[in-house]
């Protein structure tokens, strides 16, 4: 079996960032660990929305060849008042000149990490341990020593560099001692899972929508297999209660009422941030993805920007690694994704947050007209999509020095 070594990096975390930078990684033919505490890969029903530059970014793995036809290409979304059922609807193949690939892909984010997984096997200097959790870690000049308790016991395992992909509770960030600052909404969000076709109470209804309407904002997605629903709650609603099936019967015929129940696949509750790492960067130790930043899931960027921040970082490391280039790449790392994750990600989503929730049926019905005005100008589409479709931040992230 591969054993870890100070030519190794270590990766916490098998997310879609951990996995994406291992197979960067591997590709590249440096030794990886991977490490993941769960037995199997996770398979939650979060992120399900590659953005364009994403996709553009995973061709160079071979991961959206792999992933294209277990998701659904949305080349068109919609942002949609739901009171009038008034609507505007970008579509993106006006990008074709800017991107690769002038579309969304709607496919679940486990079916990333199972694609890498697969991937990675090909590659004997790439050790992937399952059950295995990180524990604690210290760092020396010659790299990282990182505890991790697994099936066999406790062990401590040595690299050379250390990336935390390991999420918002990040056992990495806390052991460098970086702060996670920003703020937690009070609410917790809702996600209703269907295979009731929606598509039958909706104009037009496009596979990726976001409905404002008030305190009764929710955002419509599709995945090959549902509908999925994002709901937000009361503040001081309990879990129990907002999670009972008469409750939320109560909320999918409130959004579209049918004869008899709704056959619910899945429900989920989830807590939301909306925070950044203070460093990306503690010597050897380098945090990517949600364990850098974490944002509100309007407008789908948290596990896009993470997929940003492993590219960014790979292409550093390797040329670190194997080309003799200057360790300062690591803090031009931190410069350019925790910039863009801060003037861009951040807020982006906090104002998608509070264009949704306007409460003001006149001020909605404004702002579609404005939206159906953007459409129909193609400069300011382009402009408008290069924005909320992340190419612009991509963009500014290579141009910071
Ligand atoms: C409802 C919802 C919808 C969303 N939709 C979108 C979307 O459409 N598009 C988008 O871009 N983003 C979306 N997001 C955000 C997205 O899910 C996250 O940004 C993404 O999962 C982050 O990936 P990651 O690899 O950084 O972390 P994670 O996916 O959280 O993976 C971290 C992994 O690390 C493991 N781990 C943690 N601690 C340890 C440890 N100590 N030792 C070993 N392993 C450990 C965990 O078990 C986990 O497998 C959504 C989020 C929510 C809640």
């Amino acid at each position: 079996m591969f054993k870890s070594s100070s030519d190794s990096v270590l990766i916490v975390g098998a997310g879609p960032v951990g996995c994406t930078a291992a197979l960067a990684l591997a590709q590249a033919g440096i030794p990886v660990v991977l490490l993941e505490q769960e037995a199997t890969l996770p398979q939650d029903m979060r992120a399900s929305t590659f953005h364009p530059p994403s996709l553009d970014m995973l061709a160079r793995y071979g991961l959206t060849q792999r992933l294209l036809p277990q998701g659904l290409v949305a080349d068109r979304y919609q942002y949609r008042d739901r009171q009038s059922g008034a609507y505007a609807e970008f579509d993106l193949d006006v990008l074709k000149d800017v991107v690769g690939h002038p579309f969304r892909l709607q496919c679940e984010q486990y079916k990333l990490t199972q694609t890498a997984a697969e991937m990675l096997k090909d590659y004997p200097h790439v050790e992937m341990r399952m059950s295995t959790r990180a524990v604690s870690l210290t760092q020396s000049d010659s790299g990282v020593s990182l505890d991790v308790e697994g099936p066999d016991g406790c062990e401590t395992l040595n690299g050379r560099y250390l990336i935390g992909a390991d999420s918002t509770r990040s056992i990495v960030r806390k052991a460098v001692g970086v702060e996670f600052e920003g703020f937690t909404y009070p609410e917790l969000f809702l996600v209703v899972s269907t295979d009731y076709p929606l598509e039958n109470h909706f104009d037009n209804l496009s596979f990726v929508n976001y409905m404002s309407g008030g305190e009764d904002w929710c955002t419509i997605l599709r995945v090959p297999t549902h509908w999925r629903v994002l709901f937000p709650t009361p503040q001081d609603a309990s879990v129990e209660d907002l999670g009972r099936p008469e409750a939320i019967q109560a909320r999918m015929q409130a959004l579209a009422r049918k004869q008899g129940a709704y056959d619910i696949a899945h429900i989920s509750f989830y807590r939301i941030h909306q925070r950044v790492a203070k460093k990306y960067r503690a010597g050897n130790v380098l945090l990517a993805g949600d364990a850098a930043h974490a944002n509100n899931p309007l407008g789908g960027m948290g596990m896009n920007g993470g997929l940003h921040d492993a590219v960014n970082l790979c292409d550093k490391l390797i040329a670190i690694m194997q080309e003799g280039a200057s360790e300062d790449l690591l803090d031009l790392y931190e410069r350019q994704r925790r910039t863009v994750t801060v003037d861009f990600i951040q807020a982006q989503t906090i104002q998608n947050k509070k264009n949704v929730e306007e409460s003001n049926a006149a001020a909605r019905l404004k702002r579609i007209e404005e939206l159906r005005r953007i459409v129909d100008d193609k400069a300011q589409a382009v402009a408008f999509l290069r924005r909320n479709n992340m190419v612009d931040a991509v963009e500014r992230s290579y141009v910071i020095t």
